[in-house]
């Protein structure tokens, strides 16, 4: 219900104007857009931890075969 700043008269939902004294009625904007969350720049970020830690742990596992006698890769 927006109340009329000067005159206090309570206007119907919506009404821009005051029916007694015809003020424009400010109506605060609610505030949805603080609800958005930039989840796209996050998914990419996981994405690259994922892959850094494949590639991490296929170097780990390339370097502990060659060091195991006649599994690993004869450099
Ligand atoms: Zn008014």
């Amino acid at each position: 219900m927006p109340d009329c700043h000067k005159c206090g008269t309570k206007n119907p939902e919506g009404a821009q104007f005051c029916s007694r004294c015809g003020t424009k009625l400010t109506i605060f904007p609610r505030l949805e857009k603080k609800s958005r969350k930039p989840e796209n720049s996050h998914s990419e970020l996981k994405i690259q931890v994922i892959l850094a830690l494949i590639v991490l742990i296929l170097i780990i596992v390339a370097i502990l075969m060659s060091f195991i006698p006649g599994v690993g890769i004869k450099l």
